[in-house]
């Protein structure tokens, strides 16, 4: 199948195609698209729907790319001592401009007097197709670390422990992190579902 990906982060995309092997993926730069999209959600599920729905618009009314579906991601991480914060605010837990370091911090700052460390990752992929819109997730369980530790990855990564590895995320071969991550679980989810509808 064609599809576009509603993103333009090169990042994603690679690791997207890399897992939806026999289907072509555009991003929103392939498409000519180039608006921002305001994610005003409450929920990952609500701002995943909304970014799958303005690239759906668009694709309507632009026949001529011939595509057959259109999906797009959010992703969170959901502290449970935080009672799941930070999130739909995950990107800009620490205040605007997101900056990553700032929302490490934050997250450390918020758990130091905790004992309860739990954390998981959550993608939510919206996949939209003929006028149907469907949902799945990924999700990666684990726990934040007392301090930042290892230097690859982005994000929350150096704090960020996935169960059963005892490493950050910024610690672990990249092989290793796309095999487990909340978004590979979620592309891969994807994939099983166009797989069904063939
Ligand atoms: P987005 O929905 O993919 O833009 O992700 C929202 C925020 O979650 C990003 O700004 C990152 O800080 C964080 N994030 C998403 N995926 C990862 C990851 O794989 N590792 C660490 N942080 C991530």
């Amino acid at each position: 199948m064609k599809l576009v990906f509603a993103s333009n982060n090169k990042h994603k995309l690679d690791e997207v195609r890399a897992i939806l092997t026999g289907h072509e993926v555009l991003s929103l730069r392939d498409i000519g698209f180039e608006d921002e999209i305001e994610e005003t959600g409450d929920t990952l599920e609500a701002n995943s729907l909304i970014k799958a729905r303005v690239v759906a618009d668009y694709l309507a009314d632009h026949p001529e790319f011939a595509v057959d579906g259109v999906f797009s991601d959010d992703t969170g991480l959901e502290i449970r001592a935080l009672g799941n914060q930070p999130g739909v605010r995950t990107a800009r837990w620490a205040g605007e401009p997101a900056v990553d370091s700032n929302n490490r911090a934050k997250a450390l700052r918020e758990l130091a007097d905790k004992t309860d460390r739990q954390a998981r990752f959550r993608t939510v992929i919206t996949l939209i197709r003929k006028g149907n819109e469907q949902q799945v997730e990924g999700v990666v369980n684990g726990s934040i670390a007392m301090e930042e530790k290892g230097d690859g990855g982005f994000g929350y990564d150096p704090i960020f422990i996935p169960e059963d590895y005892g490493k950050t995320f910024a610690q672990l071969p990249a092989s290793i992190k796309n095999k487990i991550s909340h978004r590979a679980r979620a592309v891969q989810a994807l994939y099983n579902l166009l797989q069904e509808q063939k």
